[in-house]
């Protein structure tokens, strides 16, 4: 019999970066509902599959439920005396042999900001280590940069309204049918029947709603919108007005851009020059054009440039700041942006840019915390953490709420590289694939468990509260930090004088921010929960946030005000498909489940639905390899080989690619990825690798099918050295 709750807590989603705002239904203490908020802009009452079932995770088998330290091989409960002792005796015994610089912390894009600024001021002052990174490297990182270098700080341009508003909308490598479902609601609210342009490699959930699908070959995006931007100078289709008052580069770009004509391109993309000349002219002959992607985009080794070249169109045409238009990254954890803004991650607290010495005295200034343990510079990214363990220059590594053993690229060198360290602490509420390798686990407390703030995909500050008492013996990672930290001498007095709960952190973090472009200061916790989140910067004079960045009133945060137009350029691939690997994989997710699904493998609503892996192929390749839906297939790269996956035969992948969702820890595809990473945002290119399948009919798998690329590019012909390209991929007409 259903349980009728005998309170509604006010709430937003842990899950992805959307932000629906929810309630969670209590009765006796334990979470047993949850329902979508009707008045929230975000949702306005619908949650997707897993913001439904969300209160199921709290009470999941998964949970760890008490402090555990590793005696003779096997992880026992604890208490948190002995738990933090272990790890600080051992975290300075490290320091002090090897210094500071040998403990690295991998963080996450789930903690709630209060939680992240907590843990970043705990890991770069208390610590004093800046080998500090998080899993938003995995997902976000590039967008982070590739707004910087354009436009000289983070932060998301725009605002959902503004798929209500666009005439035309580009969706580029961005699925959001399966991954951010409940932007669909603003779509359908836009009544200026606009038109959707999907632009993928894969005819993905997303592509099959487009007005029109543009099946790009895989990773050659950063080609594609070089090509437009040359077309739209070619054509004088520029806004030289918008370009004159607010950019920088633009004599610079056009001559970069001779290397990128329609035919080039057209080369390339196999998109064909017709089709070229349709998309640029849509920048000039709408009113408003939005382009929006997620991790097709990001997770290139490209990634940053490619964003940076998103965001060139835009600014070359004006398409920036106004209703409706802009370039607008779509965030994939719920609060990846909270890490950004106060993680001291990318950057010390409040968007202040390492190395900036100004920006460093006045944090210091405001946190009333000495100069000199603030740091001058950003310590190794997450990839670069792995190869110091591996070398063995970093010792301890402080994992909190994230799961390599699933996530990260080249799994079977990554757990070699593991067990290098002298000591392993997994902070997390769930036994991840990581935790069970741990030497120590912190026990922490859940969504639904503690309060505080995320911030969404469109800069909106949402608030999340506290329904129910943390499990058993678990602690709010702003408890553990805080707790932890006083085993360290003199820390917690310095870093959080008469902190008790996450608003003191959330006060500090208001003073932090005013003036900067991610301005808290005029908000309260109060006044989010009324309004249902608020956009910021949200100060005195913008008392109710902010809609969108950059409009006249908002300049750009370089040093003169004006944006960069970025000379970026594309290179092919650095593992192509080859005769041992003739066939691209790409990874992606699916709605039923969450990342590497310590959260929803124990929801029986979500799990029986996704309830293992598989692999997406052609019916051509399908042919070929003497495989129909329902059969397994092994796939290989050139670092492992994963056995059994089940065949599902679709058009949705063209020949000679794959697609596979990358939540599986059985059957686990990043046994398969590469160690080719973005060099600007650190960022790994998980959507193409070189593969081969086996089927049991044929255990060699597919013969390789040359393509050809004309070569009239300098570096690309440079690049493409020693490489046969023979068959001309047929152009593709929308
Ligand atoms: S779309 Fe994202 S934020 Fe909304 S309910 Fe689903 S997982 Fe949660």
């Amino acid at each position: 019999m259903k349980k009728k709750p005998d309170k509604w807590v006010f709430s937003t989603c842990g899950y992805c970066g959307v932000g629906c705002g929810l309630y969670i239904g209590v009765k006796d203490g334990k979470a047993v509902y949850t329902k979508g908020n009707p008045a929230h802009d975000v949702n306005m009452g619908t949650l997707c599959p897993k913001g439904l079932s969300e209160h199921q995770l709290i009470n999941s088998k998964e949970r760890v439920t008490a402090p555990l330290i590793r005696k003779e091989g096997v992880l026992s409960e604890s208490t948190w005396d002995k738990s933090f002792s272990k790890v600080a005796d051992e975290f300075k015994r490290i320091a002090n042999k090897h210094g500071k610089q040998a403990i690295g912390v991998l963080s996450t894009g789930q903690l709630l900001t209060e939680e992240f600024y907590t843990l970043g001021k705990f890991v770069q002052l208390g610590l004093g280590t800046t080998n500090f990174d998080g899993n938003t490297t995995l997902c976000m990182a590039s967008a982070v940069m590739g707004y910087k270098q354009s436009l000289g700080s983070d932060g998301p341009v725009g605002a959902y309204e503004d798929f209500q508003k666009a005439n035309t909308i580009f969706l580029v490598g961005a699925n959001i049918s399966d991954n951010h479902p409940i932007l669909k609601l603003h779509l359908a609210k836009n009544k200026n029947n606009p038109k959707i342009i999907v632009i993928d490699p894969r005819s993905s959930k997303t592509a099959q709603m487009a007005t029109t699908f543009v099946p790009i070959k895989a990773r050659t995006d950063l080609a594609l919108f070089n090509g437009l931007a040359y077309i739209v100078i070619e054509q004088g289709w520029e806004d030289l007005g918008y370009i004159k008052a607010n950019t920088n580069g633009y004599k610079e770009l056009k001559k970069h851009l001779q290397g990128y004509s329609p035919q080039e391109v057209a080369n390339i993309t196999g998109i064909d020059v017709k089709t070229l000349y349709e998309l640029a002219r849509e920048f000039v002959a709408q009113d408003a054009v939005l382009t929006a992607w997620t991790m097709g985009v990001n997770q290139s080794f490209m990634g940053t440039d490619t964003v940076s070249a998103i965001i060139n169109l835009h600014l070359l045409t004006g398409q920036i700041g106004k209703e409706g238009a802009g370039p607008f990254s779509i965030t994939g954890q719920c609060n990846a942006m909270g890490t950004r803004e106060f993680g001291f991650t990318s950057s010390l607290p409040g968007y202040r840019n390492f190395g900036d010495a100004g920006a460093l005295k006045e944090y210091a200034r405001i946190a009333k915390v000495p100069e000199d343990i603030v740091p001058t510079e950003r310590g190794y990214k997450y990839a670069e953490i792995i190869d110091a363990i591996d070398r063995g220059e970093i010792k301890a590594l402080w994992i909190v709420a994230t799961n390599p053993l699933v996530s990260f690229v080249n799994q079977d060198k990554l757990r070699k590289t593991l067990a290098k360290l002298d000591i392993l602490v997994v902070q997390d509420a769930f036994m991840s694939d990581t935790a069970e390798i741990a030497d120590v686990v912190f026990s922490a407390a859940t969504w639904g468990e503690k309060e505080g703030v995320y911030t969404n995909s469109e800069r909106r500050c949402n608030r999340a509260n506290k329904a129910v008492e943390p499990l058993g013996n678990t602690k709010s990672d702003f408890d553990i930090v805080l707790e932890f930290s006083k085993y360290f001498d003199g820390v917690s007095e310095l870093l959080y004088p008469e902190w008790e709960k996450p608003l003191d952190a959330f006060n500090e973090m208001k003073e932090i921010s005013r003036g900067q472009l991610c301005d808290y200061s005029g908000m309260t916790y109060e006044l989010l929960e009324e309004k249902g989140g608020i956009q910021w910067p949200c100060n005195e004079e913008r008392p109710l946030g902010t809609k969108r960045l950059y409009s006249p009133d908002i300049a750009f945060r370089t040093k003169d005000e004006k944006a960069k137009l970025i000379c970026a350029d594309w290179f092919p691939m650095a593992e192509p498909v080859s005769a041992s690997f003739p066939v691209l994989l790409n990874t992606g997710r699916t709605v039923e489940q969450w990342h590497t699904r310590t959260k929803t493998r124990s929801i029986d609503i979500l799990n029986d639905l996704a309830p293992e892996s598989w692999i997406d192929i052609n019916p051509i390749d399908a042919t070929a390899l003497k495989v129909k839906s329902g059969d397994r297939m092994s796939i290989s790269s050139a670092r492992g080989r994963v056995e059994d996956v089940v065949v599902r035969v679709t058009q949705a992948v063209r020949e000679g690619n794959i697609f596979v969702p990358f939540h599986y820890n059985t059957q686990l595809v990043n046994t398969l990825t590469s160690e080719s990473f973005c060099p600007k945002s650190g960022e790994p290119n998980y959507k193409q690798t070189a593969i081969q399948l086996h089927s049991r009919e044929v255990p060699d798998g597919l013969v390789f099918k040359e393509t050809e690329i004309s070569g009239e590019i300098e570096h690309i012909k440079t690049a493409y050295e020693g490489i046969k390209f023979v068959e001309k991929e047929k152009v593709v007409n929308i």
